[in-house]
Formats: C-alpha cells, sequence, structure tokens
C-alpha cells in the first residue's frame, strides 16, 4: 500500500520537494509508519523566504486590528475546532498522552489570544530633545521576515509561541518544525490560512535541520531567527546570525533546580518535584531534572519520591489515566539510559526506574550523582531526577547555580524571604516559589540565561522582540521659507 505524501506550504499553495523526496515520520508509541512528508531543501527554504518578503510588505501594511482580527480568529478555530485539527497528530508523531495533547491545545489558544491583543499595543515614545526647536520619537517597526525553527516536545503550543507575537508585530514567518513533528506544524500552517492569514505570510517548510533548518539559517534574507531547541543548535544558528548581524532568539535546554528547603512538607514536596519532572516523560525543557534538598528532610522526602515516581501511570496515550508515553526515538532513550549508567558508574545510588520498555523510560530517581557526571551537567531531555542534599540556603542555591544552563528554578518554603533570596540569587530567567521550574504562561517572558538561550518569548516581552526601534526626529526651526 503506498501513503499519501503530505506535502509542505509555501506562500498557502501546497508543494511537493523539488527533489520528489520524502521522509517518513514514526509514532513513538509503536513504531508505524504515520506519514510520508515531502523533503524540504535548500530550494524550497529559498523559495518560502522569497514569498515571505512579499508577504510581509502587505502584513505589515494592514491595520493593527486587522492582525488583530486575524489572530483573533485563529483562536476561536483552535476553540472550536483544536481536537479534530490536532490531537491525533501530537499523540500519534509527539508521542504525547491525551491530557498533554488537550494542555497543548488549549495553551495555543491562550498564546494566539494574547498575540492578538498584542497586535493594538506596537507603542512607540517621545523624549525630551535637549534643543527645543527638535521634536524627538521613537517609532516601533516590525524585522521582516521571521523564520521559526521549533522542536518536537511541544510541537503546537511552541510553534505558535514562537510564531503568534511575531505576525502580531507585522512580520511574515517560515516554520521549519522538527523532523520527527512535521504534521502538526503543517496543520498549525493550514489554520493560519484559514483564519485569513494571506497567503504569502506562512510557509511550512517540513526538512531536515542540518539542510532546511540550515538554509533558512544562512539565507540574508531572513531577519530575525526564532529557535527552540537544543544549546548545540543555539550555537551554530547563533553563530550563522551574527555572522548576518541579525536579530536571533534562542529558547534552549535547560538544567532546573528546584530546591526543598527544610521547612518544606517533604512528602508535599516529593509530588510536587515528581510532577515537574516526569511530566511528559522529562522531555520539558523546564522540567526540574535536579532537586536539592535539605539534609533534614531528606530520608523522607526521598523516600516519598520513590513512592511519586513508582506510582506514576504509564499506558496507552489516548487513556486519560497514562501520565507518560514513549521518548520521541531510540536515540533519546539511549541518551538518557547513558546518562544513568555513566552516574551509577561513578557513584550515585539508583533509587528507583532506570531502565527501558521500547521507547518508554521508567520513571528514575539517583541520589548523589557527582558533580561532573553527564546527569548533573547536562540535559538529559527524561524522566531522570537527581536529587542532592544541601546543609544551608547558601549551599542549594550554590548547588542550583551549579550548571551551564539557567532556564528556570523553584524553591519549596514557607519562609518569605528565603524563597526571595534564591529568586534574586539564582542566576535562571524564571525563578517560581511554592510550586515546581515547569511553568506556563502567554504573558510571561519565558527564556534562560547562560546557555539556555538569548531573549524572551511571550506577551509584550515577545513582540518588543521581533520589532525594531527607531530614532525619528523633526527640526521646528525656521529654515527663512515662508509659510
Ligand atoms: P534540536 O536542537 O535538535 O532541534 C530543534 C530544531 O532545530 C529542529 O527543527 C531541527 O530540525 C532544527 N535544527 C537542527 N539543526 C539545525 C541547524 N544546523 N540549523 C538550523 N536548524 C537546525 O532540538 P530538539 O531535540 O528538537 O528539541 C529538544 C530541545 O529543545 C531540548 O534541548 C529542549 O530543552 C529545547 N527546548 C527549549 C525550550 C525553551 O523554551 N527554552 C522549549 C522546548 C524545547
Amino acid at each position: 500500500m503506498t501513503t499519501e505524501v503530505k506535502q509542505m506550504i509555501i506562500g498557502g499553495l501546497s508543494c511537493a520537494a523539488s527533489s520528489g523526496d520524502t521522509f517518513q515520520v514514526l509514532a513513538p508509541a509503536d513504531g508505524r509508519v504515520i506519514a510520508e512528508v515531502a523533503l524540504a531543501g535548500a530550494s524550497e527554504a529559498d523559495a518560502a523566504v522569497a514569498q515571505a518578503r512579499v508577504g510581509f510588505r502587505l502584513w505589515s501594511s494592514l491595520a493593527p486590528r486587522e492582525r488583530e482580527r486575524v489572530l483573533l480568529r485563529a483562536a476561536e478555530l483552535v476553540e472550536a475546532e483544536g481536537d479534530s485539527r490536532f490531537l491525533d497528530d501530537l499523540i500519534d508523531e509527539g508521542g504525547c498522552t491525551i491530557t498533554k495533547a488537550r494542555g497543548e491545545i488549549g495553551y495555543t489558544a491562550d498564546l494566539l489570544r494574547t498575540a492578538a491583543g498584542e497586535s493594538r499595543r506596537l507603542y512607540g515614545d517621545t523624549f525630551p530633545n535637549d534643543n527645543p526647536e527638535r521634536v524627538s520619537m521613537v517609532f516601533r517597526e516590525p524585522l521582516g521576515v521571521v523564520a521559526v525553527i521549533s522542536p518536537y516536545n511541544a510541537p503546537l503550543a511552541l510553534l505558535t509561541k514562537m510564531s503568534a507575537f511575531p505576525l502580531a508585530a507585522g512580520n511574515a514567518i517560515v516554520i521549519k518544525p522538527s523532523e520527527e513533528t512535521p504534521l502538526t506544524a503543517l496543520a498549525f500552517g493550514q489554520l493560519l490560512l484559514d483564519a485569513g492569514l494571506p497567503p504569502a505570510c506562512v510557509s511550512v517548510v517540513t526538512g531536515m535541520g542540518a539542510q532546511c533548518g540550515a538554509a533558512l539559517s544562512a539565507n540574508p534574507d531572513v531577519d530575525c531567527i526564532a529557535l527552540t531547541g537544543s544549546s548545540a543548535t543555539g550555537r551554530l544558528v547563533g553563530a550563522e546570525s551574527m555572522h548576518h548581524m541579525r536579530r536571533c532568539q534562542l529558547e534552549l535546554g535547560g538544567k532546573s533546580a528546584l530546591l526543598v528547603l527544610r521547612d518544606a512538607d517533604p512528602v508535599k514536596a516529593a509530588d510536587i518535584a515528581a510532577q515537574g519532572i516526569f511530566n511528559h516523560a522529562g522531555q520539558i525543557c523546564m522540567a526540574n531534572s535536579r532537586v536539592v534538598v535539605d539534609r533534614a528532610i531528606y530520608p523522607q522526602f526521598t523516600a516519598a519520591l520513590k513512592a511519586a515516581a513508582e506510582a506514576i501511570v504509564l499506558g496507552d496515550l489516548r487513556d486519560e489515566a497514562s501520565q507518560y508515553g514513549p521518548l520521541i526515538s531510540q536515540a533519546a532513550v539511549d541518551k538518557v539510559l547513558a546518562h544513568v549508567g555513566d552516574a551509577v558508574a561513578g557513584g550515585a545510588q539508583l533509587l528507583t526506574g532506570g531502565s527501558a520498555q521500547g521507547l518508554t523510560v521508567q520513571p528514575t530517581v539517583l541520589l548523589e550523582p557527582p558533580r561532573d557526571a553527564t546527569v548533573w551537567c547536562e540535559e538529559s531531555f527524561g524522566p531522570v531526577v537527581s536529587v542532592v542534599a544541601a546543609d544551608s540556603l547558601a549551599e542549594a542555591i550554590a548547588l542550583a547555580n551549579d550548571s551551564q544552563y539557567g532556564l528556570s528554578a523553584a524553591v519549596l518554603t514557607h519562609n518569605v524571604q528565603w524563597g526571595f533570596r534564591a529568586a534574586r540569587e539564582i542566576r535562571a530567567g524564571s525563578v517560581h516559589i511554592g510550586m515546581h521550574a515547569f511553568q506556563s504562561n502567554a504573558m510571561a517572558p519565558i527564556g534562560g540565561y547562560k546557555m539556555s538561550g538569548i531573549g524572551r518569548s511571550g506577551g509584550k516581552y515577545s513582540t518588543e522582540e521581533f520589532t525594531e526601534l527607531k530614532w525619528v526626529s523633526v527640526s521646528l526651526e525656521d529654515d527663512g521659507v515662508d509659510d
């Protein structure tokens, strides 16, 4: 039986690859081929950018209320038809549970509504000029063409986050989704077209990172790259962006710490820690994969975390009781198990988990890995949490900061001073007190310190990232010409 080929979208039109090549999309849950997709290369990336340049002129000249109308319509379509448009793809290609998929769909509608509101808020400015005969203003203008390169772990919500705000600001976009999850992105591109976005303003080029993604990154007509992905890819895309002297927005990896201070309830804290790491099998950039616990409550906390990990329900992705499913690929499983093996070889205690069945890795808890173990230093992007003891708040904060990453962090305490001290001293893009480290909000500036990236996405902060500032001044001096 031949599978129908899903074509890419360039300037609103369904297109095959010029080479005629395709690639297969596999379901992580059972390895079945769920689609053949057109394989975009450099020529398709360049064609999409050329379309976007045309689209940009049209879209940026529209009244803000017109852009707001399209984004609101997109939100309404997600609310009315989100399940039929996205649910199967999120579950089949993304390996999401039905609960996670529904959460992403809801967040997507919220992001689109938030971005719609931003279309009307591109305020400029004036500032005092020392010369009273001159007036100085600041205009805020869209950048132009934004290439949105997205990952597999939240294939709808993260794509929306990096697309809706640049559109609100008047930019045109070219989407290059993860090669693991192109179907969700094609459905999202179609949603924007159905909502009335001018066809030249959105393309979805379904190709590999090293070819199609790199071609977008190398294209001098791209004014900004908005990448959500690993720090390794961020480094490549960032270097190329500097070569072109253009803006880049990089949302990268994390190794977020959860601090459990000595006044926290150890059983409740373990439950919160488990939610913050095992959601979507740990394939969450902000997952609290490191937990630092005050030594006074360490025995109770670790016993409760073991129990919470062992109570996680793994099963059919369409069963609402299932809490997580498979990792995205065998390579992802191999990496996670290698991190666990390296930690145990270095002296860590494997409290629970540490094995995989198919692509599903058991919830895994490691105690006291060496500080140079890969599981402590590098992103595993799987359901593995490392727990270490600390004797003071200062030591806990130092351990949280003992990372090349700085995406998110969290503190469990009832002591306001301890919580705020941690919030001030932890070098991360967000710090949450009284909850775990994986928090999303369409209005919040999400992004990272250090290797976790450059720029912030969400709400007005995002919209501003996708604009240029221009100083415009006017002289009122009499030039001798009569009026
Ligand atoms: P990845 O870096 O492998 O791929 C991300 C995207 O970049 C894909 O579309 C890929 O095709 C593309 N790409 C790869 N090489 C490229 C190149 N040379 N030039 C241009 N594009 C290229 O990441 P992934 O494995 O898909 O996603 C997981 C990673 O994303 C994790 O590190 C995770 O922490 C991170 N992430 C970060 C955030 C955040 O908000 N900070 C959110 C989600 C995921």
